[in-house]
């Protein structure tokens, strides 16, 4: 089929000005082409690189079993699920995973989504209305803040992992009352600082408000808790921690699982209202039964091989250590400075390097030394804030990490202008635009 080209439209023209301003300001964006598998070693436009980049901590995404489990079910059940899961798409591999997602985090029940951004649009448009609170942290994944849009529900941004900011939020949205819900959300480890919300500590607060509190724990999900179950077994499992818990949980699959796709997990009610009313669930066909055979397959090999999680969190302190050593500024100057919660550690390590170009002029020298780190710039991240976002896996070599912290220290000599993480004046401009966008 041949499709003219379109002339020029006023909607061409508009969409043009907008790439060439982006082009301009160091924020253009390409994908690059990665063959073959996507583990911890990577070919990416044909160069060989060690990925520092991708969230499959548990080097599960290139595991093999995994591969035979979705072949066998492609073989059993064929690709397509043909339909949303209301009207035949609910396969029996489904259903399994989901018990067994809901067993493994301790809820009660379990409902599969195709993908961590359908989920939290679902559960946020379901679950609250226009006479409605939502209270958000303000680096929050993009799911959630869209979610959170596409309710209708009152947005309250708070500042980053400020309870007394949540306190106030609460007490300004009004006394507990049925017709105006309170909903606290927050990500338990936050994607790009890899730092973590004090769940405990919301979630006394929310209690104390009549809130509900939501968690996206897409990093923490598989890594964190002394068996991999999450923020919810790192916070909420200890014998000395009988106080409240999140009310609505949510994980993905496609990063510790190394798979795809997500799910809600909480009681036997919030499930079956979200069976009724998540939009992005209920009108949307149910992802392939192979994807949900191998997400089993990887969920027994999780707690199976405890030594994935030893050596992510040996690789994580060695990498740290070394940084340590070599004088490399890891972390996030401001998240460490306000943050109330003891350091935990989690495999996401940034390097702020402030300007988009220093990121960008950063993550192309380490290319072509074969190490693959992705440069991260806002929006995806605050202005004057972009970083290489580092994240570790089991699968690392120690003598990789080694070769990655020899080239970070030695990138911050030679590349001009990143030897100073964030200059005074972009900070000075970022807590401005903070108090702006406040003041909103
Ligand atoms: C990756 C991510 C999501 C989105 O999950 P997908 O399954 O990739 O759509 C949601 N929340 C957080 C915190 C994430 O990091």
């Amino acid at each position: 089929m041949n499709v003219a080209p379109a002339c020029e439209t006023p909607l061409e023209r508009r969409l043009a000005a907008e790439l060439e301003r982006l082009r301009a300001a160091q924020l253009y964006r390409r994908r690059r082409q990665v063959g073959g598998s996507h583990g911890a070693q990577i070919v990416v436009e044909g160069r060989l690189c060690t990925n520092f980049c991708s969230n499959d901590y548990l080097g599960l995404a290139a595991d093999p079993r995994l591969a035979a489990a979705a072949a066998s079910a492609l073989e059993r059940c064929g690709t397509g699920s043909g339909a949303a899961a209301l009207v035949s798409g609910y396969n029996v591999e489904h259903a399994r995973l989901e018990e067994e997602l809901a067993d493994f985090v301790g809820r009660p029940r379990a409902l599969l989504f195709s993908s961590g951004w359908a989920a939290n649009l679902g559960v946020l448009r379901a679950l609250l209305g226009r006479n409605d609170s939502l209270i958000a942290d303000e680096l929050n994944h993009a799911s959630l803040i869209d979610g959170g849009r596409l309710s209708g529900a009152r947005y309250v941004r708070v500042g980053h992992c400020d309870l007394e900011g949540f306190e106030r939020a609460l007490a300004e949205a009004g006394p507990p009352n049925p017709e105006k819900r309170k909903l606290l959300v927050t990500d338990a480890v936050f994607s790009m600082d890899g730092d973590l919300a004090d769940l405990p500590r919301l979630a006394e607060l929310a209690q104390r408000h009549g809130a509900a509190l939501m968690v996206d724990d897409a990093h923490g999900f598989g890594v964190l808790g002394a068996h991999g179950r999450g923020s919810l077994e790192l916070f909420f499992s200890s014998p000395e921690a009988r106080g409240p818990s999140p009310e609505v949980y949510v994980a993905t699959l496609g990063k510790s699982l190394g798979c795809a796709g997500a799910f809600v997990a909480g009681s036997e009610t919030l499930i079956e209202y979200l069976i009724q009313r998540a939009r992005t669930w209920v009108f949307s066909t149910a992802p392939p039964p192979a994807l949900a055979a191998a997400a089993r397959v990887a969920l027994r090999i999780l707690q199976a091989e405890p030594e994935r999680r030893e050596r992510l969190f040996e690789n994580v302190r060695r990498f740290r250590h070394g940084a340590e050593q070599l004088g490399i500024p890891l972390g996030c100057p401001e998240s460490s400075v306000s943050h109330p919660q003891p350091r935990v550690l989690t495999p996401i390590q940034p390097l702020i390097l402030g300007a988009p170009e220093r990121a960008l002029e950063f993550a192309r020298w380490l290319y072509e030394r074969g190490l693959w780190v992705a440069a991260i710039r806002p929006p995806t991240v605050p202005a004057g804030t972009a970083r290489l976002r580092i994240t570790l896996s089991a699968a690392h070599q120690r003598a990789q990490i080694d070769r990655l912290l020899e080239a970070l220290a030695e990138g911050l000599k030679v590349l001009p202008g990143s030897r100073f993480p964030v200059s005074a004046s972009e900070r000075s401009s970022r807590s401005r635009n903070r108090k702006l966008a406040a003041a909103h």
